[in-house]
C-alpha cells in the first residue's frame, strides 16, 4: 500500500467528469459512500451526481466538495469571522477617508482589497512590500523623481493596508485571503477531515494559488488519493498553470510514479469559425445553432454557450430570454444596480436626498415600493401620476395636501423623510432603518417571486448588510452612508447560479472548465473580450506587482489561452463567434481564431443576418406583427394640456422625439442617476465660477467688485480672479486635478480674451449683464409666447446677457459640446432661439435686431455665434463675434417656430407623442423606448420623420 497519493495524467482530450463518473460506477455503493472527491466547481459536482443517479436507483452518494472548502473548514488557532469584500472596501474607504495620503484616494478602494487578497493568496504579504522596494531601489534607469513617488506610493498602499488589518483584528475579523491562507497551513486539521474517509479523488483541477499548497501537501500525503489532471494542453503562452500545478504535486508525492492513464474521449469535429456583424446577431446564431444541434441529437443541457464579457452579451440574453432562451440557465454577473433591488435602492437614496416632485414620483412609481403603498391604500397610481404631471404643486407635500384625499398618504410618505432625517448615528442605525424599508417593500413578497436574478441579489444585499452592521464604527452621517451604498453596495456583484442540469447552460467561462458539454459556443472571440485587455490597475504596475510575489497579467492571459485549449482538445463541437463591431466600433478578430484559421486551415464564415428570418427562427411573430399592440405615447389628457408650459430643454425634447418629451413631463425618471463623478457635475459648478465671476458674490458674501478695474489691469485681475473661484467653487483637491491645469492655463485665458473683446473700453458694463437670468423673474411681466393661437408659459433661465456698445449677447455656457450651427437653424437645437423669442422687448437693451446669441465651450474656450441681429452686424464683426458667415438671428427664429409648430402638428395627426429616433443622442430614455428592441426597431424606423422634414427644409 503507498503511503502516498497517486497523480494520474491525462491527455487534453479525456473528459475527466465522466472517467471519473464510469470508474465510480464501477465501485460499490458501500465504498461510494466512503469516498470524498474534490471538484474545482460545484457545478461539476452537480453534474457527477446526476451521472450517478442515472446508473443506480438508490445510492448514497460520495461526499462532494472542493479542496477550498476543506481548508475553510480547518479553525486556525487565531481566528476570527471572515469580514465581506463590501465590508472592507469600506472599511478602506473610511481609513483613506481619515488619513492623508498623497497618491491614495476614494476609488482606489476595490484596487486596495485585490491586493490584500493577492498578498495573501500569493504567500506575500509579510515579504512583497520590501521586495518591491528593493526592486524600485535598484532600478538605475528610472528617474530619482519617479523612483521615489513609486516608493511613496508602496508605502502608502503598505500603510493603509496595516491599518485596515489592524482595525479588523480589533473587531476579532479577518480577510478571506488571511483566513484561507492560515486555515490551509493547519495540516492536522485537514489531515483529520481527509482520515475519514476511504478514498479521495481530486479531480480536475488546473491551478491553485500558492497559499493552498500546505494544504495541497496534505492530500498529497493520503495513501488513499488519486490526483487526476490533465496533462498540460499545447498552448500558446509560454508558461501553463497546469504544468506548474503537476510540479508543485509531484514535488510533495517523494517517490512520485505518475500514471498515465486511458479515459473517456469523445470523437471531435472541426471548430467552426464565425463572423456576424453585431453582438446582437452572434445571438441570433446562436440560437439557430442550438436548434441545429438539438435537431442533431445533443440534449439542451449538454450545450454551453461561454460569455466572454458579460456586460456586453448578460442584458441581451436577459432581453431574449422570454422568446428565444426559454429554459436556458443564465447563469450571469450583474451589478446590484442593475437589478430590481438595485433600481429601488437608487429611486430611495434620491428620493431621501432630493425630495423634489419628480424624485418622489419616481420611487412612488417602483413595482416595489406601489405594491407596498398600495397594501395601505386605495389609490390609483395612474391618476395621481397625472394629476402630479399636470400640477403646478412645488412639491409633493404641496400637491398632496391639496389633494385632500392623499393625506394618509403623506403620512406613509413622510416616514422616509423621517427614518434617514440627517445626525450622525453608528452604522448599525442607519442598517436597521434601510433594513426596514426593504422588508416593507421587499421582505414578505418574495417567496411568490421567481426571478432568481431577484433572489440573488435580495440574498448577498442582506448578507451584505447584515455584515456591515456588525462592524463598529465611528459615527456616520447620512450622506456617508449613501455614499457607502452607492459606491460599494450597488457597485457589488451578484452571481446568478441557476439550474445546472436543466436547458441551455449559459455561463462564463471559467464555469466551463472541465464540464461535459457535447457543444460550445464562445460568443465575444475578439482581442480585449477573449483574450481580455489588460487590466487598469492604477497603483501597481504589472513588473512591480510580479517583483513583489503577485501574479502578473501574463498568469491571467496564460489560464485563459490553457482554458481555450482544453476546450478545444476536449469538446465534440465547438464553434468561436465573433461580431465585427461592437458598439459602433469596429473590433480585431481573437488570436485564437486566427491561429485557428493559419495553422488548421479553417474558414472563417461570414453569416449574413436578417432580423426577419431570425423572428420566424423562434417561432415568434415578425417585428410588424408583434407591433401592433405597441403604441407608444399614447395619453388619455389633450396634448395641449401638457405643451401649455414650456422650457428650452422640454422644447428641444418635443423637437426630437416627443416620446422623449412626454416621458419627461410624466416626470418617468430615467435609470440614468446623477453620481457624484458624473461630468455633470463639473458642468454645474464651472458655470457657478461664472456666475460668480461676474457678480462678485458667492453665497450673499461681496467677494470683489469690477467698479474701478482699469483695462490695463483688467486681464491680470480677471485670471486671479478666476483662478481663485475655482478653487473656492471647484470640487475639493482640484488643484492637482487635470483639469485645472487646464482651466488655468488655456480656457480662463481664452474666456478672458472672449470677454475683454466684447466689453472693450467699456468695463463698466460688465457688471450691468444679466447672469443665471431666471426667465419668471426677468420682468413682471409673464413671460409668454404664442405659438399656433396657443399661449405658452415659457420657463427657465439664461446663462449670461451682457451688453456693450449698444450690442446685447445672450451666451449660454457648455461646459464641453455645444450644438451645432446647423441644428440651431433647422430649429432642431431650439435653446438659444426659445430664449431669444421670449426676451425680445422686455427692455429697450433687448431687441433682437442688436443681439447676437452664441455658445461659449468652457473646456474648449471656444466662442460660436448662433444668430446674429439684422442691425449690429457689423459691429459684431468688428468686435471679432461673428463674420458675414454667421446665421441671421430673425431667420433662427423663424425656424424654431416652423419646427415647433410642425412637431406639435404631427403630435394631434397621430394623436399620441409617438417615439421618433431621428436624433436619439444620449436619449436617457431608451431603455423605455425600446428603440433597440428589434422587434420594434423597424416602426421606430418608419416613424423618424424629423429627418424627412429636415431633409425637406434643407432643399
Ligand atoms: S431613445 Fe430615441 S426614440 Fe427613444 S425616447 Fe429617446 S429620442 Fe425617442
Amino acid at each position: 500500500m503507498p503511503s502516498q497519493a497517486k497523480l494520474v495524467l491525462h491527455k487534453p482530450e479525456v473528459c475527466l467528469v465522466s472517467s471519473l463518473a464510469d470508474v465510480l460506477s464501477k465501485s460499490s455503493s458501500k465504498d461510494l459512500s466512503r469516498t470524498l472527491i474534490l471538484l474545482p466547481t460545484q457545478r461539476l459536482g452537480t453534474h457527477l451526481i446526476a451521472r450517478l443517479a442515472r446508473h443506480w436507483a438508490a445510492f448514497i452518494p460520495p461526499k462532494i466538495s472542493s479542496l477550498e472548502a476543506i481548508i475553510q473548514q480547518a479553525r486556525p488557532t487565531t481566528h476570527g469571522s471572515v469580514v465581506s469584500e463590501t465590508s472592507l472596501e469600506f472599511i478602506i474607504q473610511r481609513t483613506l477617508h481619515r488619513e492623508t495620503y498623497k497618491y491614495l484616494q476614494p476609488g482606489h478602494e476595490r484596487e486596495l482589497r485585490l491586493i490584500l487578497g493577492e498578498l495573501y493568496d500569493n504567500d506575500c504579504r509579510d515579504d512583497g512590500f520590501e521586495k518591491g522596494r528593493n526592486f524600485i531601489r535598484q532600478d538605475i534607469y528610472r528617474d530619482p523623481n519617479y523612483i521615489d513617488s513609486l516608493i511613496y506610493r508602496l508605502d502608502e498602499i503598505e500603510d493603509v493596508l496595516l491599518k485596515v488589518e489592524s482595525y479588523l483584528e480589533a473587531q476579532g475579523r479577518l480577510c478571506q485571503g488571511k483566513r484561507v491562507a492560515m486555515a490551509s497551513c493547519c495540516q492536522g486539521a485537514i489531515h483529520q477531515q481527509l482520515s475519514q474517509y476511504e478514498k479521495i479523488y481530486l479531480v480536475a483541477y488546473t491551478s491553485v494559488a500558492p497559499s493552498w499548497l500546505p494544504a495541497l501537501k496534505v492530500v498529497c500525503q493520503q495513501a488513499n488519493t488519486e490526483i487526476w489532471l490533465s496533462k498540460k494542453p499545447d498552448i500558446y503562452h509560454r508558461s501553463s498553470p497546469l504544468d506548474l500545478l503537476c510540479q508543485h504535486v509531484e514535488n510533495f508525492l517523494d517517490d512520485h510514479k505518475t500514471c498515465q492513464a486511458d479515459g473517456i474521449s469523445y470523437p471531435q469535429e472541426q471548430a467552426e469559425l464565425l463572423e456576424v456583424d453585431t453582438p446582437f446577431a452572434e445571438l441570433a446564431t446562436v440560437v439557430q445553432l442550438i436548434s441545429d444541434l438539438v435537431a442533431q441529437g445533443h440534449e439542451s443541457s449538454q450545450i454551453g454557450v461561454l460569455l466572454t464579457n458579460e456586460g456586453i452579451y448578460g442584458p441581451l440574453f436577459s432581453r431574449l430570454q422570454e422568446a428565444s432562451f426559454a429554459g436556458a440557465n443564465l447563469a450571469m454577473t450583474s451589478r446590484l444596480s442593475n437589478t430590481e433591488l438595485g433600481r429601488w435602492l437608487q429611486r430611495m437614496m434620491h428620493c431621501v436626498e432630493d425630495p423634489s416632485l419628480e424624485n418622489w414620483l419616481d420611487w412612488m412609481r417602483d413595482p416595489y415600493t406601489t405594491s407596498w403603498l398600495l397594501e395601505q391604500h386605495e389609490i390609483s397610481m395612474e391618476a395621481l401620476t397625472w394629476n402630479l404631471a399636470r400640477s403646478n404643486a412645488p412639491t409633493l407635500e404641496h400637491f398632496l395636501r391639496g389633494d385632500g384625499e392623499s393625506e394618509e398618504l403623506l403620512v406613509s410618505l413622510q416616514e422616509l423623510s423621517r427614518d434617514f432625517a440627517s445626525g450622525d448615528h453608528p452604522l448599525d442605525h442607519w442598517v436597521t432603518t434601510l433594513f426596514r424599508w426593504f422588508n416593507r417593500c421587499f421582505g414578505e413578497k418574495l417567496t411568490k417571486l421567481d426571478k432568481p436574478s431577484l433572489l440573488d441579489a435580495v440574498s448577498s444585499f442582506e448578507r451584505a448588510l447584515e455584515d456591515i452592521g456588525s462592524l463598529r464604527s465611528e459615527l456616520l452621517n447620512r450622506r456617508d452612508f449613501f455614499d457607502f451604498i452607492d459606491r460599494f453596495l450597488l457597485a457589488a456583484e451578484v452571481r446568478v447560479t441557476g439550474e445546472p442540469l436543466q436547458g441551455v447552460q449559459v455561463i462564463n467561462l471559467a464555469e466551463s472548465r472541465y464540464y461535459p458539454f457535447s457543444a460550445v459556443i464562445i460568443l465575444g472571440c475578439n482581442e480585449g473580450t477573449f483574450p481580455k485587455g489588460l487590466p487598469k490597475d492604477e497603483l501597481l504596475d504589472n513588473t512591480l506587482k510580479k517583483e513583489m510575489g503577485l501574479p502578473g497579467w501574463d498568469s491571467l492571459e496564460a489560464m485563459e489561452d490553457q482554458t481555450f485549449h482544453l476546450l478545444k482538445a476536449r469538446i465534440p463541437k465547438l464553434y468561436l463567434l465573433r461580431s465585427k463591431y461592437v458598439a459602433g466600433q469596429p473590433t480585431v478578430r481573437s488570436r485564437f481564431i486566427e491561429r485557428l484559421q493559419a495553422e488548421n486551415r479553417l474558414a472563417l464564415h461570414k453569416l449574413p443576418f436578417q432580423p426577419e428570418d431570425f423572428w420566424q427562427t423562434i417561432g415568434k411573430p415578425t417585428p410588424e406583427s408583434v407591433l401592433t399592440p405597441y403604441h407608444e405615447g399614447l395619453v388619455a389628457v389633450e396634448p395641449d394640456s401638457l405643451w401649455t408650459k414650456m422650457s428650452a430643454s422640454s422644447l428641444e425634447k418635443l423637437i426630437r422625439c416627443p416620446y422623449r418629451f412626454l416621458l419627461s413631463k410624466a416626470q418617468i425618471q430615467p435609470l440614468d442617476f446623477f453620481r457624484r463623478d458624473d461630468p455633470r457635475a463639473e458642468g454645474e459648478w464651472l458655470h457657478k465660477v461664472l456666475e460668480v465671476f461676474f457678480r462678485g458674490t458667492y453665497d450673499e458674501a461681496e467677494l470683489f467688485s469690477w467698479h474701478g478695474v482699469a483695462r490695463d489691469d483688467f486681464r491680470s485681475i480677471a485670471l486671479s480672479r478666476l483662478e481663485r473661484l475655482t478653487i473656492m467653487i471647484g470640487p475639493a483637491g482640484i488643484q492637482s486635478k487635470p483639469v485645472y491645469f487646464h482651466l488655468i492655463q488655456h480656457s480662463w485665458p481664452a474666456f478672458v480674451d472672449h470677454i475683454d473683446r466684447f466689453f472693450g473700453e467699456t468695463l463698466v458694463t460688465l457688471s450691468r449683464g444679466m447672469k443665471e437670468a431666471s426667465l419668471g423673474t426677468m420682468s413682471r411681466r409673464r413671460q409668454t409666447l404664442k405659438i399656433r393661437n396657443l399661449v405658452r408659459d415659457c420657463q427657465g433661465s439664461i446663462d449670461s446677457i451682457d451688453f456693450s456698445y449698444g450690442l446685447t449677447m445672450l451666451t449660454d455656457y457648455k461646459r464641453k459640446g455645444n450644438p451645432t450651427r446647423r441644428e440651431t437653424q433647422l430649429g432642431i437645437s431650439p435653446q438659444l432661439a426659445f430664449y431669444a423669442l421670449v426676451v425680445q422687448g422686455y427692455h429697450r437693451d433687448l431687441d433682437i435686431k442688436q443681439m447676437i446669441v452664441g455658445y461659449w465651450n468652457i473646456i474648449k474656450g471656444e466662442w460660436s455665434t448662433h444668430g446674429v441681429g439684422d442691425e449690429c452686424r457689423d459691429k459684431a464683426q468688428e468686435r471679432g463675434l461673428a463674420n458675414q458667415r454667421s446665421p441671421s438671428l430673425p431667420q433662427i427664429l423663424d425656424a424654431t417656430v416652423r419646427t415647433w409648430t410642425w412637431r406639435e402638428k404631427q403630435v394631434l395627426d397621430q394623436e399620441r407623442f409617438y417615439a421618433d429616433p431621428s436624433c436619439c443622442g444620449m436619449c436617457e430614455y431608451q431603455d423605455i423606448c425600446r428603440k433597440d428592441d428589434p422587434r420594434y426597431r423597424v416602426q421606430l424606423e418608419d416613424q423618424a420623420d424629423l429627418n424627412e422634414f429636415v431633409s425637406g427644409e434643407q432643399q
